[in-house]
C-alpha cells in the first residue's frame, strides 16, 4: 500500500481536490478588488467587535469593487445554538451590512462559492485532507485523549514545549501496514498535518495592520480533521479562504499566534495564502487599566444594546469608522453632510493596538447623525424604535402625525441643525412638553433661574402676553419685542451692554427670555423659542404663559 492508496482507503467516496479547484475558479474582478469575509461562529451572541469587522469588510469590498462574504463557522457543533445564524444575519441587517455572498438565512445562501456554512462543506475539506494524505503531508492519528493528556503531563513536568510534534508525534511514524490494519480494525482516528516546519527558523511575515512580524515556523502536527469528520478551524480557514478566493483575511488579532500554522497549511496545500489583517479588539478602561470589551461585563459589547438604546445604526457605524481610521474625524469635519460611503477606508491606517470604547464620543456622533436627518426620517426611525421598545412614545408620535412632524422639524434643515437628540430612547423626554395634553397633565414646578422674584416673573409674563406677544410676528420683530420687554423692566437689551455696565441693570435680555422659556416649556434649555411658539400656536402659548402666572 502507498500513500495514495491510504488516502483512498480513508476517503473512498470523496472527490479529487482538483474538482473543487475547477468548481471555484479565480474570480474575475477588477484589479485591486478585495474579497473579504466575516466568519463568525453561531454561538448566539453577536459582539460589537463582529460588527466592527463587518463594517470594515463591507466598506473595503464596496470601495474596491470586491466581494463581502458571510461565512458561518459551525464546525464546533458543541458551541452552536439554535437560530444562531439568523441572529447573526439580523444583527448585520440592523447595521445595514448586507453581504454580497453567503448565508441569507439559517439554511439558504447566495453566491457561486458556497456552501457558506462550514458544516455543509464536509466533503470539500475531506477532499483536501485526502490530497494531503496522498502527498504524505497528513496522516491518521490513533492517539486517544488519555494518551494526549499523559503526553502533556510528561511535557509539563519535564518543562518541555507542549504539543504533538517531532518525537512526541507518535503516529506520524507509523508504517503504512500498521495504519491499514488499525483502520480496517475499526479503530478511531483523526487526521493530522505532517508539519515540515522548524521552529529554529523564522518566518518573515507582513500583516497589513500589524506590519512586519517574525515568528518561528510551526512544527506542530495539528489536527486538521476531527473524529466527527469535520475540520478544525485552522484547516477550514485555509481550505475556505483558498476556495472562496479571499484576498484579505480580516479577523481579530487573537488569531495572530495561529498564523504560523495557517501559513504552513497554505504551503502544504500548495496554494498562495491570502493577505492578513489582524484587528486589535475594542478596549474598555476599568480602574485605570485597559481590557477587552467583555460580553459578560459590558452591555455595549452586545449588538442588541444599540437597538434597545435607540442608537441609530449609522451612528454606531460612523463611530466604528472613527475607531478604524483616525483620519475619519478630519474627513468628517471637512465633509459635514457627506454619506460615510464617500470616506476612503485604509486597512494599513488601522491602529495596531486596541482603541478605547468611548460612549461619550459615540453619542456625540449620534447627535450629529440625527441632526442631519430630515423630520420625516426622524419620524420613521423613531416610530420603528417605538414600535419595538416604547408603546407610550408610539402613541405620542402617532396621535397627530402632522403636528409631530412640525415638532421634529424645529431647527432642522438649516445651517446649524439642532443636536440635542443622541438616541431614540431620549426622544420622548425631549419632545413631550410640546404636546399640550402631556404638558398640562403634569403638576409642574417651574424652576426659574436668574430672575426668581415671583412678582417680577408674573409681571414680566403678564406684560408679555398683553403688549408684546403676537404669533404673526417674524423672527426679528419677535426678538426685538423681547428686547423691548427686557428694557421696560430695567434689563439690558444686549448681553454686551449689561457686561459693560452691570450696575446700571437688573440683568439682561437673556434673563427675561429665560423666564418666558421656562414658563412656556417648563425647561431652561430648549431649541429655538421662536420656532417653538410657531409650532405651539397662539392659543397654546397664551394658555401656557397664563398657567405659569397662576403657579
Ligand atoms: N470563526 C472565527 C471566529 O469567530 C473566525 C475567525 C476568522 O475570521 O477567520 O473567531
Amino acid at each position: 500500500m502507498d500513500y495514495k492508496e491510504l488516502a483512498d482507503l480513508i476517503y473512498p467516496d470523496i472527490k479529487d481536490a482538483s474538482y473543487y479547484e475547477e468548481k471555484y475558479p479565480e474570480r474575475n474582478l477588477p484589479e485591486g478588488a478585495m474579497v473579504v469575509r466575516f466568519a463568525p461562529s453561531p454561538t448566539g451572541f453577536v459582539h460589537i467587535g463582529g460588527i466592527f469587522t463587518s463594517v470594515i469588510c463591507s466598506k473595503l469590498a464596496k470601495q474596491t469593487g470586491g466581494v463581502f462574504m458571510l461565512r458561518i463557522e459551525d464546525t464546533d457543533q458543541k458551541r452552536e445554538v439554535e437560530n444562531g445564524v439568523n441572529g447573526i444575519i439580523d444583527a448585520l441587517k440592523k447595521f445595514n451590512l448586507v453581504p454580497d455572498e453567503g448565508m441569507i438565512d439559517e439554511n439558504t445562501s447566495k453566491g457561486a462559492y458556497g456552501p457558506y456554512k462550514q458544516s455543509q462543506r464536509k466533503e470539500i475539506y475531506q477532499a483536501f485532507a485526502k490530497k494531503l494524505i496522498a502527498e504524505k503531508r497528513a496522516y491518521p492519528c490513533f492517539c486517544k485523549q488519555e494518551d494526549i493528556d499523559k503526553m502533556r503531563e510528561k511535557q509539563e513536568s519535564a518543562k518541555i514545549r507542549p504539543g504533538y510534534y517531532g518525537e512526541w508525534a507518535t503516529c506520524r511514524n507509523l508504517g503504512l501496514d500498521e495504519i491499514e490494519r488499525r483502520i480496517k480494525n475499526g479503530e478511531e482516528y483523526i487526521i493530522r498535518l505532517r508539519s515540515l516546519g522548524n521552529p529554529e527558523k523564522k518566518i518573515k511575515h507582513h500583516d497589513v495592520i500589524k506590519g512586519n512580524i517574525d515568528f518561528p515556523e510551526n512544527d506542530q502536527d495539528i489536527v486538521i480533521i476531527k473524529s466527527d469528520g469535520l475540520p478544525t478551524y485552522h484547516f477550514a480557514h485555509a481550505v475556505d479562504d483558498h476556495l472562496m478566493r479571499t484576498t484579505h483575511v480580516i479577523r481579530g488579532d487573537e488569531w495572530l499566534s495561529s498564523l504560523p500554522v495557517h501559513l504552513e497549511l497554505f504551503n502544504a496545500l500548495g496554494v498562495k495564502p491570502p493577505k492578513y489583517a489582524h484587528i486589535a479588539p475594542i478596549m474598555k478602561e476599568e480602574d485605570g487599566a485597559k481590557r477587552k470589551l467583555s460580553k459578560r461585563k459590558d452591555p455595549e459589547a452586545a449588538v442588541e444594546y444599540y437597538a434597545k438604546e435607540g442608537i441609530p445604526a449609522e451612528a454606531a457605524k460612523e463611530y466604528l469608522l472613527n475607531i478604524a481610521n483616525s483620519n475619519f474625524e478630519g474627513w468628517r469635519r471637512q465633509n459635514k453632510n457627506a454619506p460615510i460611503d464617500e470616506f476612503e477606508l485604509q486597512l494599513n491606517k488601522m491602529s495596531v493596538s486596541g482603541a478605547l470604547f468611548d460612549m461619550v464620543k459615540l453619542l456625540d456622533i449620534s447627535k450629529s447623525v440625527i441632526s442631519r436627518l430630515t423630520k420625516e426620517e426622524v419620524y420613521d426611525y423613531a416610530i420603528n424604535y417605538a414600535n419595538e421598545y416604547d408603546e407610550d412614545l408610539k402613541n405620542l408620535l402617532e396621535k397627530d402625525k402632522e403636528y409631530t412632524l412640525k415638532v421634529l422639524g424645529i431647527e432642522r434643515g438649516n445651517e446649524k441643525p439642532r443636536k440635542d437628540i443622541a438616541k431614540w430612547s431620549d426622544l420622548k423626554d425631549n419632545i413631550e412638553y410640546m404636546y399640550d395634553d402631556r404638558f398640562f397633565s403634569k403638576n409642574r414646578e417651574y424652576v426659574y433661574q436668574n430672575i426668581n422674584d415671583k412678582e417680577e416673573i408674573q409681571n414680566i409674563i403678564t406684560e408679555y402676553i398683553d403688549n408684546y406677544f403676537d404669533i404673526s410676528d417674524d423672527k426679528q420683530t419677535w426678538f426685538n419685542k423681547i428686547k423691548d420687554l427686557a428694557e421696560k423692566f430695567g434689563y439690558a437689551r444686549e448681553v454686551k451692554e449689561y457686561k459693560q455696565n452691570p450696575e446700571k441693570f437688573k440683568g439682561h435680555v437673556g434673563d427675561v427670555s429665560t423666564v418666558i422659556r421656562i414658563a412656556l416649556t417648563g425647561r431652561a434649555n430648549t431649541p429655538d423659542m421662536y420656532e417653538i411658539m410657531q409650532v405651539l400656536g397662539k392659543e397654546s402659548v397664551i394658555k401656557r404663559l397664563k398657567c405659569a402666572i397662576l403657579n
